[in-house]
């Protein structure tokens, strides 16, 4: 039987930790502020915001909050970005994705200050990541790293498989294993026997983004398994990428969907935030 690895108390623990900081920097006269900046209404869309914005106020962070209209230029929402780009109050600026299809997703994420990318989406950001300078990290992989450390695992010389080759998740995951000295191998939809190279892992990270579709048929005996799909099924239950019951009594350790990764990524979101202001505010 595996051991759980609670994602809910260790995001808990972080946003504490944070919390502390916040109220130290304060009483140094120094106070934090995010804008969160959603377009259009998009009802997923809506419920991350607002969970952005809660976990802003538990900490002690001040968020400023933009709701432009679907219709929002192109123009008009560069104008905004410029704006908090010079707005020494403001010390991370989040724009929610998707936007809508008239308007240019990398355009606006290069458009944000890389001081300010609390996302980590910027190619500056991505670019430090890869030859290991320091700059912010996308949310999720940084969560997972926490994680992991707070479980106890050790990456230093472990096999670590990451699952999936996006820029949000699989591509950064795999750079941040390679930085705590993890060996690591990417694999995606076009690697060939993807069960033989996953049966490797001592570390599996899964980010593939179909329900329940890495059994025990992929898991090495004893491996720790970290499964980032989110899905909700036939019975509007959550479930992630990994089949759960199956793989559970082969890992030594796993994450639950929900529970697992999930609220990590707000709280990394908040550190990057904290770090903005320390590392770069007035
Ligand atoms: P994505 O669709 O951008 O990437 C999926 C990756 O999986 C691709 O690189 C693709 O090559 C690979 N893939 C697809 N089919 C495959 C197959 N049959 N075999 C091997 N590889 C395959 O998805 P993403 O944005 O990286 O997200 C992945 C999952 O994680 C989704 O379920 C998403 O909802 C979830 N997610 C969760 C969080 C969180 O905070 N928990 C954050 C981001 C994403």
């Amino acid at each position: 039987m595996a051991e759980l690895i609670d994602g809910k108390a260790i995001s808990k623990q972080i946003k504490d930790e944070l919390k502390e900081q916040v109220a130290a920097l304060k009483q140094q006269g120094k106070e934090i502020g995010m804008a969160v900046i959603q377009v259009g209404n998009d009802p997923a869309s809506s419920v991350y915001v607002g969970n952005k914005k809660k976990a802003c106020e538990y900490i002690g962070i001040r968020s400023e909050s933009y709701e432009l209209p679907e219709e929002t230029t192109q123009e008009e929402l560069l104008t905004l970005i410029d704006k908090l780009n010079q707005d020494d109050k403001i010390h991370g600026i989040l724009v929610q994705l998707p936007v809508p299809k008239h308007i240019d997703e990398d355009t606006i994420i290069k458009a944000i200050s890389p001081k300010k990318d609390v996302d980590g989406f910027h190619p500056q950001s991505v670019g430090a990541l890869t030859i290991g300078q320091p700059g912010f990290v996308s949310c999720t992989p940084a969560g997972i790293i926490q994680l992991l450390k707070r479980s106890g695992v050790e990456i230093e010389g472990k096999e670590c498989v990451v699952i999936g080759r996006s820029n949000i998740v699989g591509k950064p995951m795999a750079l941040l294993l390679l930085r705590e000295n993890g060996t690591v191998t990417i694999t995606h939809s076009r690697t060939k026997n993807l069960k033989e190279v996953c049966k490797r892992a001592d570390i599996l990270v899964v980010a593939i983004g179909r329900p329940k579709m890495i059994d025990a048929s992929y898991v090495k005996e004893g491996a720790v398994v970290i499964d980032v799909g989110i899905h909700r099924n036939e019975n509007n239950k959550l479930c992630g990428d990994v089949d759960f019951d199956s793989v559970e009594p082969v890992a030594s350790k796993i994450t639950p969907v929900p529970g697992g990764v999930g609220p990590m990524t707000i709280a990394m979101l908040m550190h990057n935030c904290v770090e903005a202001a320390t590392m770069f505010g007035e």
